[in-house]
């Protein structure tokens, strides 16, 4: 009886591995469910007939997944808005992460990705690198700071390339051991404003250190840069080094390379890249990208 009921399982799942294999076989368009008919405005039909006529090249079906971190209250979506336009020009897919607070969940997500981007917004906890509070921190998001730091825990535990945007760049240095300072004009104050209220001009130069991988990815020594923080990286972390600098000493730009393939910026290339395909920071998106598909 027992080896009846065997034989039966084992024809069963026979048939299935061929159903599998002839399903596999077929083309797409075989397989492909059909809309109930119905007569469509001819602007759908229209949009529907041009999506039918798409297909995605084999580069953008092999094209890495790159989670960004969206956690924002501030409402600053445009940042991680202008990460996923980057993204997509420098030829990856953005996958928004929405927050939880579920690390199996975490895990799970970041199993699936080839890169993460942290993305800017609030100032980080300052418990988190066992400081007080100073008189001028700004809001902080404690929802965000540990949805982003197990990210980013999972994320360097996988290995795969991990980038980080203003907040984000702060947040890695925090992630990996390092400080802050939590307040430039009232900490280090100087006459060039990091948070001139307009992400689309020039706000100030950095100049990058001229044997760092930083430099070699943008291809330059010197850069115009755009900014908007308070907030910047005190004692780097170990395994970091600080890449570029402003003209009044700030850190613009982290990088772990050549052991952690981790980089940073405190300048927000994504709305250089979104607004203007500016070509330098076009080039470190493409590097990213590169990167994650290794
Ligand atoms: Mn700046």
């Amino acid at each position: 009886m027992i080896m009846r009921i065997n034989a039966f399982l084992y024809r069963f799942l026979l048939v299935l591995l061929l159903m599998a294999g002839l399903m596999q076989a077929m083309p797409a368009e075989a397989r492909r469910k059909k809309m109930p008919a119905a007569t469509l405005a001819p602007r759908l039909q229209a949009y529907y007939d041009k999506l039918d006529a798409c297909r995605p090249s084999k580069a953008l079906r092999h094209a890495p997944l790159i989670g960004i971190s969206t956690a924002s209250r501030s409402g600053s979506l445009t940042t991680p808005g202008y990460c996923g336009i980057s993204i997509i020009k420098a030829g990856g897919i953005p996958v928004p992460l929405a927050a939880t607070d579920d690390p199996a969940l975490i895990e799970a997500v970041v199993s699936r990705l080839d890169g993460l981007l942290m993305t800017g917004g609030e100032d980080v906890a300052p418990s988190y690198y066992g400081h007080e509070p100073h008189s001028q921190l700004g809001e902080v998001n404690d929802r965000r700071d540990d949805f982003e730091l197990a990210l980013f825990h999972k994320a360097l535990e996988r290995g795969i390339p991990i980038f980080g945007v203003c907040r984000g760049m702060q947040l890695i240095n925090v992630a990996m051991g390092g400080t802050l300072v939590q307040d430039i004009p009232s900490e280090k104050p100087s006459d060039i404003r990091h948070r001139p209220g307009n992400l689309s001009v020039c706000a100030h130069d950095i100049d990058l250190e001229p044997d760092s991988r930083s430099a070699r990815v943008l291809g330059v020594k010197h850069a115009e840069v755009n900014s908007s923080h308070h907030q910047c990286v005190l004692d780097v972390a170990p395994g970091l080094k600080v890449t570029a600098w402003s003209p009044d000493g700030i850190p613009e730009m982290l990088e772990g390379y050549p052991d952690l393939r981790i980089m940073a910026t405190q300048y927000h290339p994504e709305v250089m890249v979104a607004e203007k395909d500016d070509p330098t920071m076009l080039r470190y998106f493409r590097f990213f990208v590169e990167e994650c598909r290794k």
